[in-house]
Formats: C-alpha cells, structure tokens, sequence
C-alpha cells in the first residue's frame, strides 16, 4: 500500500484540480482516479544455476475511453502497484493531450536485470506476455519499451504473443519494436528528440536561442542520451551528466566538463565500458553538486522523484525538461516555481514517445510505412502544435504548464465519457 503512494497522490491530484478547473461532472474525477484493470502476478523463473526465482509483475490499464490503453513496461527492481498505477494515469493524459486515438497504461517487473544472464530476461520477458496474455492486443492493450526495455525485448514479447493466439501477427500489440519486426523508424530516437524540441520552442518562446545555452542531464539511457545529441544538434552545450552509481552513497554520481562534452563520446564510453563515468577527461562531482550546477537547463531523465525540496533549493537551472516520469516532487515543483524555474513538465515534454508508438500502430495496421525523416517530420509538426495549445492556456488563465496540459486533456476525457454515456 505504501510504496510510491506520494507520486499516486500527486497525480490524483492534478486530476482533482483539472475536473475543479473546468467545473466538469465529479464523476470524471470518480471515474479516472483509479485505473480501470490492475494486474497483479507473480511469475516463477528456472534460473541458470538450477534455482527457481519469483518475480513481482504488473499491468496497469488506466483509461480505455478513447481508445486501447497504451504504454511502457519496465524492469526495475523497485516497481510496484502505486508506481504502474500513477504512470499509466499519466499516459492517460499524454495521449488524451495529442487527442491520439488511444488511453493510458503501464507495466513493470520487479527486478534488476543487470543482475539476470540473457537468457533468463529472456524467460521473464515471455512469461509476463504469457500472464498479461488474456488482456493484450492492439484494441485492448498496447504496451512499449520503458527503463531497462528495448527493442529488443519488445522482440521476445511480439514471438510469445504470435505463439500464444495462433500465429495471429497482430503486430500493433507491441510498439518500439524492432524495424524488421514492424518497429517504426525514429521510435527509438523520439522521447529524448521530443524534449529537445520542447525546449528549444520554450527558448524561442521567450525570443532566445539555445545557441551555447549549457545543460546538464540525469540519466544516459534511451531519453537521456537523444535528448543531449538534439539539443547539442539545435546549438546548446552539454557540461555535466548524472547517471546510476552503485559505489556512491545517493547511489548516483556524476561527470562535469565545462567546456563540454561530445555526445557521442560519451555514448562510445557507454557502450564501450557500460557507463558514461568511465569518461576520465572530466572532472567526478557528487550528486548534490550536479543539481546546484550553474547551469541553464537541466533534464531529469531518469526516475521519478530524484528532484525533491531538499535538492530543489540549490538548484540554479533556469528550465526543466522533463524527460522522465514524474522526476519532481510536488513540493519541489513549488520551491522551484518560486525561484522562477519554468517546467516542461512529463506529460508534455515526454510525449514523444507515445506519439510515435502510435504513429508506428498507424503503421502496423495500413502496412504503409513512413521513411525517418516523415516521422520525424510528423512529430515536430504534431508537437508544436501542441506546445502551442498549452502555453497559450498557460498565459491565458495564468497557470503553469502542467495545469494548463491536464485541462486541456481533461475536457476530451470528459466529452469522451460523456459521449460514452458514462455520466
Ligand atoms: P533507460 O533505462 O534507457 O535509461 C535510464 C537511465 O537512468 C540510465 O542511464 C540509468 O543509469 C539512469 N539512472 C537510473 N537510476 C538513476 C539514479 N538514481 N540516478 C541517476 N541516473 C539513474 O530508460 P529510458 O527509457 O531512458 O527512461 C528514462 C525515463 O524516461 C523514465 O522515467 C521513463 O519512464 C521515461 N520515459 C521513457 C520513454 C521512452 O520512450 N523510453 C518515454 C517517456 C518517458
């Protein structure tokens, strides 16, 4: 019951003064503040060395109102109900606010697969397919990649379903697959390309460019490192990065360069050594010294509450983008918005990634496939026009952009459930 119920108390939070907002039927709040279907299973896996090992799994369908429930499923040894819960009320929101045809959910597996062999992630990939099976389908349920998933598994997913309902090659179940499995070009590239462009378009907002504007980045993985190689693309300069650090004792450190970093050296390094604090011709800094960075912009791209009122007041980051879910804290988001931090929040600054899942489903079900550069070209457009949308809400009724975002998502729910006669 109460691991991560801070962060499911926010988001239901954020729906409460959303439906208040607009002064929208209360069943919409009673209706959305729980997911629709939460699954809970305990899947047992042979081990290498003979063992039998159980896993916690889960499977949050939030919101089928406007379409199947979409969203990522992640390995990670601290998932739990609350935290699949509030991030597939957030994926809600994200699809609701590009008005996609499609709803909210989220999955997880409780476990470090850093400490598994290939063959067992493997095994655990096709049992949880095998217990989410009865409620996966491109028109039920669509999950994606998410922390420490990839294309990769995503495969193993895909070849377990197609066994599991007789050869049906319903391949719009999974997205962020691999290209020659039906995976859609500029997937992998579009959460962390979508932040870019949101920063940027808040800097040209303001009538400023990004051009040597410095950032420093939390997290070097699949969002981290595409959002540094866009922004370093649109001008801007990557000085510092944090990532995960099991000899340190936040259990992450960090790497400083001030005359900055070449992104793809740093992806070298990663690829080559297993992270990016290998890099020896930057200085180490601690965690806390990262976050009090002099710095213009800062991109949480890592977990959800790494960014709370005890880092929050020595921050000195003009902008966040949030690249991961839910990275600050509620009393955070206050102390910083004091100080006159603007946030890109999650549901907007992330949102990249859900819309090119769905643009790869579109794909999967005409079969007609989309070069790099339309889908690329397709999700600037998309993107802008939504940042648009919500920064003139913003200005117009004087709230931030994450208010501004969840009343904009929150009005086609609600005519969605109307419509449906749910109320
Ligand atoms: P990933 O597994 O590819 O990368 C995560 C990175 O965070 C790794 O570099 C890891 O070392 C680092 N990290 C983990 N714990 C850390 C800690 N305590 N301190 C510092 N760094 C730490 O995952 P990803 O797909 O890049 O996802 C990152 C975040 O973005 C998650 O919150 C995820 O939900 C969100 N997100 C991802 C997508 C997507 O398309 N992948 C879409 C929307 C949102």
């Amino acid at each position: 019951m109460g691991e991560n119920l801070e962060i499911l108390q926010s988001v239901q939070s954020q729906y409460k003064k959303a439906v208040e907002d607009l002064s929208l039927d209360q069943a919409v709040y009673e209706i959305l503040k729980d997911p629709e279907r939460l699954i809970e299973v305990s899947l047992p896996i042979k081990m290498d060395d003979g063992s039998t090992k159980v896993f916690k799994a889960f499977r949050s369908a939030h919101s089928s109102i406007l379409g199947p429930s979409k969203g990522g499923v992640r390995f990670n040894e601290n998932v739990n109900a609350n935290e699949v819960k509030a991030l597939s009320m957030m994926m809600t929101i994200k699809s609701a606010l590009l008005s996609l045809p499609l709803g909210g959910g989220k999955g997880g597996l409780r476990v470090d697969p850093k400490s598994l062999s290939e063959r067992e992630v493997e095994s655990l990939a096709r049992s949880y397919v095998r217990a989410m099976n009865n409620y996966l389908g491109s028109d039920i349920d669509v999950p994606a990649p998410d922390v420490n998933t990839n294309p990769k598994i995503m495969g193993y997913f895909v070849d377990e379903y197609i066994a599991l309902n007789r050869g049906r090659l319903d391949l719009g179940t999974f997205t962020g697959k691999p290209i020659c499995l039906g995976g859609s070009l500029a997937r992998t590239e579009a959460t962390g390309y979508g932040l870019a462009l949101s920063v940027k378009y808040a800097y040209e907002k303001r009538g400023e460019s990004l051009e040597l504007k410095t950032f420093a980045i939390q997290g070097f993985g699949n969002v981290g490192y595409f959002a540094a190689k866009y922004l370093s693309e649109f001008g801007a300069k990557l000085v510092a990065v944090n990532t995960s650090d099991k000899t340190a004792e936040s259990g992450s450190s960090a790497i400083y360069k001030a005359s900055g970093f070449d992104v793809e050296d740093l992806q070298a390094i990663r690829e080559k050594e297993g992270s990016v604090l290998k890099y020896d011709e930057a200085e180490k800094i601690t965690n806390e010294e990262f976050f009090a960075l002099d710095v213009d912009i800062l991109l949480p791209c890592a977990l959800e509450n790494s960014i709370d009122e005890k880092i929050a007041p020595s921050i000195k980051a003009r902008l966040i983008g949030e690249g991961a879910n839910g990275p600050t804290t509620d009393k955070a988001v206050e102390i910083l918005e004091d100080k006159g931090v603007l946030i890109i929040p999650d549901i907007l600054a992330n949102s990249g990634g859900v819309l090119v899942s769905y643009y790869e489903w579109v794909q999967n079900r005409t079969g007609e496939y989309l070069t790099f550069e339309e889908v690329q070209d397709k999700q600037r457009e998309k993107m802008t026009r939504v940042l648009d949308e919500v920064f003139a809400i913003a200005n117009d009724k004087k709230v931030n952009l994450r208010r501004a975002s969840f009343m904009k998502a929150l009005q086609r729910l609600s005519d969605g459930l109307k419509f449906r006669g749910r109320f």
